[in-house]
């Protein structure tokens, strides 16, 4: 069976059954459990929720290991580095990856006695920081500027050094990028962004194939209470069936998007790894099934990167990333990535691919 037809039906009722496709949402603080808690599917809502376990079946069958959700994206990166790291542990964490991942790492962290180790992205530079780490920490493609790195080849280098490989998969999703058949450890997301993609709700998910690490996983989750609410949890689920054909029309537009901005004498650079002079394109020509629906560019001025945003019509100004409507912002108004005042951060959106670049050449030419 095509995987796309596979990932539609993850989760739902089968063709024997009886009753709705996808059961509602469950709203259960509590369960009616006389007796033995132990004789009990479910007993408490921060513990287990039928819910969680159709979109987890659903998870475990795109990341094809066991999936956990969590409540965001960076409950997830939490629940990660808490049930891998312990005081005395170094961990390396790209120098380019998504500002709160880099903040948790080097706080709170620091305050456990972790240390972090801050490396690039580009060139497999992290490659050089692995000597006595405990956890590498990798993210490809970057947010938000898209630099790639060769997940296999940074996996076995972690792996001879007896370090374990996290891999945040949010931009790519694991429709398009499977970093558990890759070797990694741990596949993390926002689900926040394309894999729901519909800008209604904040979630995350872990996956894992070893099955004390999922414990360990589920452990944490239920002790801090990072759980995700059965309802967001059931709209992710309605989401997930459109993920195949939204991420094929997301890909298809961002390639010929950033084609176009390529080709656009007034942008300075424009990035995506489906560009082939991309400089890892070929890396992610081999570990991606497509190359995702954010493309970014420098406009070098502030001024001239907020005229353009103002005079964008079908595109709104919002920062995330991955929804069915296409979005853009300035990224350096929120501090912390090394990009210039005029970078732009653009997420393509299932709009029609020519009004999306007829949008950007008009506000272009603002
Ligand atoms: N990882 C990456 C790469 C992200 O871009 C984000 C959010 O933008 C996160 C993690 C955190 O996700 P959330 O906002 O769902 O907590």
């Amino acid at each position: 069976m095509h995987r796309d037809t596979t990932i539609m039906h993850a989760g739902y009722r089968g063709t024997g059954e009886s009753g709705s496709f996808l059961g509602g949402p469950q709203f259960s603080s509590t369960y009616v459990t006389p007796g033995e808690p132990g004789q009990h599917q479910f007993t408490y809502g921060r513990f287990d929720n039928p819910t969680w376990r159709a979109w987890e079946e659903a998870l475990a069958t795109l990341e094809d290991g066991q999936a956990i959700a969590f409540a965001s994206g960076m409950a997830s990166v939490a629940a990660v580095l808490g049930t891998t790291l312990k005081p005395g542990d170094v961990v390396v964490v790209p120098s380019d990856c998504y500002y709160t991942t880099r903040l948790l790492a080097s706080n709170w962290l620091a305050n456990i006695g972790v240390e972090a180790r801050l490396a690039p992205t580009r060139d497999n530079g992290q490659l050089r920081a692995i000597k006595g780490a405990r956890l590498l920490w990798i993210e490809t493609p970057t947010n938000p500027q898209l630099d790639v790195c060769d997940v296999r080849v940074l996996v076995d280098a972690a792996h001879n050094e007896g370090a374990l490989v996290a891999v945040d998969n949010t931009t790519a999703t694991a429709y398009l990028q499977q970093p558990l058949a890759l070797g990694a450890d741990f596949s993390v997301a926002s689900d926040t962004k394309a894999l729901t993609g519909h800008s209604d709700l904040l979630l995350g998910h872990v996956a894992t194939n070893d099955a004390e690490r999922a414990t360990a996983l589920r452990t944490w989750r239920t002790q801090h209470g990072a759980i995700p609410g059965p309802m967001e949890v059931w709209l992710a689920h309605r989401s997930l069936v459109t993920l195949p054909l939204r991420l094929t029309r997301q890909c298809e537009s961002a390639l010929k998007l950033a084609m176009f901005l390529r080709s656009e004498p007034g942008v300075a650079d424009a990035h995506y790894p489906g560009l082939s002079d991309h400089p890892a394109h070929a890396i992610a020509k081999k570990q991606m099934q497509a190359f995702g629906s954010v493309v970014s560019f420098d406009l070098r001025e502030r001024e001239r990167a907020e005229r353009f945003l103002s005079a964008l019509k079908i595109v709104r100004q919002a920062t995330s990333f991955g929804g069915v409507h296409s979005t853009a912002e300035r990224r350096a108004r929120w501090g912390g990535d090394a990009v210039s005042d005029g970078f732009i951060r653009f997420s393509v959106g299932c709009e029609a691919t020519d009004d999306i670049i007829n949008d950007v050449a008009g506000a272009l030419k603002a």
